[in-house]
């Protein structure tokens, strides 16, 4: 495989933030400036901040709350998502019934991925009709998760790797096989021989655990406010469906069931509906660190579909 190496321009820039006061609260976002992919903390404070939403162009995200009595967004940006100013806006209503509204600018900015393109015989990219719609079915699975939001979080801390970080595919690498652009690499792919322990990422909900097409034997985190967690191509499930598990618990073993010519582990993380790079999940350490509250009920909230997949995973 020759995959072009990774640019990663925004290690180029400062961690700038943006910082709005205006009425009764005030709204933070860091950083301001936020790749593709990339990963941003909203926090806001002042009075009658509980039951605040919060909005990113649109899209709603559960806020948690703070030990110091602030609350807080993470804020994904879809690897795809086109470059540009986007709105980040948190909407309450005070004690009197007044609405009130806090708006911060920010940047999303291109990254560049890596592209390598190949050929292989005709015959063996070839998907039946009976696979395709199975390939469907799966997709829909999916997508229905992704839009399903546990208000709570149950996430607490810094988040893991699954295992020893050694990264053989990278994070949006784009694959043109036979000249046919495919969809970008949602997550990374990590080195793990067959039966490598995989240990969660986060305290979470075994939401998905199944036999995909392209994903093997697949297992799906719900780490609780938007925050998924995913991991692909297992040789072994060690959880149940809807378990609960402690960050660090062993889920599975690796493997290389699925569409892959090897064994290893694909990572992937999607935060409202956007598809991360789980790496950047690994930065947020130690800058949330309120309790997690008691369990609530699923919420749907409104998320823009994405087309996932389709042939890549
Ligand atoms: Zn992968």
């Amino acid at each position: 495989m020759k995959a072009a190496r990774i640019i990663p321009l925004y290690c180029l820039l400062l961690w700038t933030s943006v910082f709005a006061q205006e009425g009764p609260g005030t709204i933070t976002v860091e950083p301001a400036e936020i790749p593709q992919g990339g990963i941003a903390v909203v926090t806001f404070t002042g009075k009658e901040v509980a039951g605040a939403k919060v909005f990113f162009g649109g899209t709603e995200i559960v806020p948690f709350p703070m030990p110091d009595g602030s609350y807080a967004a993470l804020v994904g940006v879809d690897l795809e998502r086109p470059p540009g100013a986007v709105e980040i806006s948190v909407r309450g209503r005070t004690g009197a019934g007044q609405q009130w509204e806090r708006r911060a600018t920010v940047s999303v900015l291109t990254r560049e991925y890596p592209s390598e393109a190949f050929s292989v015989s005709p015959s063996f990219d070839q998907i039946d009709a009976a696979t395709m719609k199975r390939i469907k079915r799966e997709q829909a699975e999916f997508d229905r998760l992704w839009k399903t939001r546990t208000a709570s979080r149950l996430w607490d801390g810094g988040f893991l790797a699954p295992v020893a970080v050694q990264i053989t595919s990278p994070f949006g690498l784009r694959r043109v096989i036979n000249s046919s652009p495919r969809a970008p690499h949602g997550g990374v792919d990590l080195k793990a021989q067959l039966g490598t322990e995989i240990a969660a990422a986060n305290h979470g909900r075994v939401a998905l655990r199944d036999d995909f097409y392209f994903s093997g034997k697949s297992i799906v985190l719900d780490h609780g406010g938007g925050v998924y967690t995913m991991y692909f191509h297992l040789s072994e499930f060690r959880v149940e469906k809807n378990a609960e598990v402690r960050k660090g618990d062993i889920i599975g073993l690796a493997g290389m069931t699925g569409r892959v010519t090897g064994p290893h582990l694909h990572w992937g993380a999607r935060l409202n509906g956007a598809r991360v790079d789980p790496m950047e999940l690994l930065k947020i350490a130690g800058r949330q660190e309120a309790p997690p509250k008691a369990d609530q009920p699923m919420a749907e909230v409104g998320s823009r579909p994405f087309d996932e997949a389709q042939g890549r995973q």
